[in-house]
């Protein structure tokens, strides 16, 4: 008999056998083990080969690249850590020094970030254009062009991109298109309208409930999935098993919850377009939206639960509204089944100043609402008692 302290270290390890499970099963363990040496380094040969330590893969995670694959239509998926790590994952597995990449100017902060610290230090170029044109990008394109960068519905303005016209603007070129999509999960569908990657936080719509941070990339190529692979390894960007269980779990209600959150934004978005202290909205389902025809057409089923609006009042009433809401909270997220505020101009573009701002379509007063999954009704009386308090004659204001 062996002794009860290496017994304690060899627990049985139990393999379901006459049955299955049928929800998805936590592989907590980041290890592997194998009966031949041969088959281990079988499996140091790619993504799709046996499990051996998780950073390369690992059941769990790889139960929610399958399930995101589905559902972006795609030919398969990387998991991360976080959306950012997707974002970096594809960029520094796709470009190398010399390389020039083509971006939308309305760009996630991060994202934006991560472009300019490539440019200034690892060699990389890139041009921003509008996201309204695509003959800007058929004019930016240089032979050492390797990726175009758009986001299907940009922060804060709500600005939709023509998917269609950018992804046909750099068709028959070597170019690959990059979509974030994290603002519309299952609404749009990119790679349908010609992406070669779609990546997402998951952190928002897909694990929904305010409690993960995670992020995915998903290829229309399998070849250009194990390139980032390849790198993601190397990066460590790799989701946790418990992280990706949780958003598995999400996804379950995702299709529900999206619907259900944009068809409230909408009825918010009309009711603030109608209020005396509300000078403009952004939602692209709105009549009124620059982009409302396109939204149609991209987003048939929807626009997404974010929105933006300004006030009268300007920078200050859009802070003072951002404090002064009660059911929603002060917060820097989105895709929650709670809904948030954010007053841009003072926390996640304060370094920039009103002209950048306008450039970038914001104004300093503009306030953006990720609506969750309380009724609508409540919302309103939570936003309708913060307008009231964030506009009235100084007072009340920002205590
Ligand atoms: C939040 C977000 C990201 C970054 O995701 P993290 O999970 O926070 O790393 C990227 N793109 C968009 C559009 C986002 O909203």
């Amino acid at each position: 008999m062996t002794d009860p302290q290496t017994r304690a270290v060899h627990p049985p390890v139990t393999t379901p056998v006459g049955s299955r499970p049928l929800g998805v099963p936590i592989y907590q363990g980041h290890l592997f083990g194998f009966d031949a040496a041969d088959d281990l380094a079988a499996a140091f040969q790619g993504p799709d080969e046996a499990f051996f330590y998780a950073r390369m893969g690992n059941p769990t995670v790889r139960s929610l690249e399958r399930a995101l694959t589905e559902l972006e239509g795609g030919a398969g998926t990387l998991a991360t850590a976080s959306g950012m790590g997707a974002v970096n994952a594809v960029l520094m597995g796709l470009l190398r020094s010399g390389d020039h990449v083509i971006a939308q100017t309305a760009l996630y902060g991060g994202t934006y970030a991560l472009l300019q610290d490539l440019a200034d230090r690892w060699g990389i170029e890139v041009t921003f254009v509008s996201g309204d044109d695509p003959a800007e990008v058929r004019d930016a394109l240089r032979p050492t062009t390797r990726l175009l960068y758009l986001e299907t519905v940009a922060n804060p303005t709500t600005h939709v991109t023509d998917l269609p016209a950018f992804t046909g603007a750099v068709r028959g070129t070597q170019v690959l298109t990059v979509v974030d999509n994290t603002f519309v999960p299952l609404l749009c569908k990119p790679i349908a309208h010609g992406a070669d990657i779609v990546v997402h936080s998951t952190t928002k719509y897909l694990a929904g409930h305010g409690d993960v941070i995670g992020g995915a990339a998903v290829f229309a190529d399998s070849a250009v999935h194990r390139r980032v692979w390849e790198h993601a390894i190397e990066l460590g960007a790799t989701a946790d098993p418990f992280a990706a269980w949780l958003t598995v779990r999400g996804l379950a209600t995702m299709p529900m919850r999206v619907a259900r959150q944009s068809a409230s934004a909408l009825d918010i978005a009309r009711r603030l377009a109608a209020h005396p202290s509300v000078t403009r909205v952004h939602y692209p389902g709105l009549d009124d939206h620059p982009q409302h025809a396109l939204a149609q057409r991209l987003l048939p089923d929807g626009a997404g639960g974010v929105l933006a609006f300004e006030l009268t009042g300007g920078r200050e009433a859009g802070r003072a509204f951002s404090e002064a809401v009660e059911l929603v909270a002060l917060g820097p997220s989105l895709g929650a089944v709670a809904s948030l505020v954010m007053h841009p101009a003072s926390t996640s573009h304060r370094q920039m100043d009103a002209a950048s701002l306008t450039a970038a379509g914001i104004a300093e007063g503009t306030v953006r609402l990720s609506i969750g999954l309380e009724h609508p009704d409540d919302l309103w009386q939570d936003i309708t008692q913060a307008l009231q308090k964030a506009t009235e004659p100084r007072a009340g204001g920002s205590a």
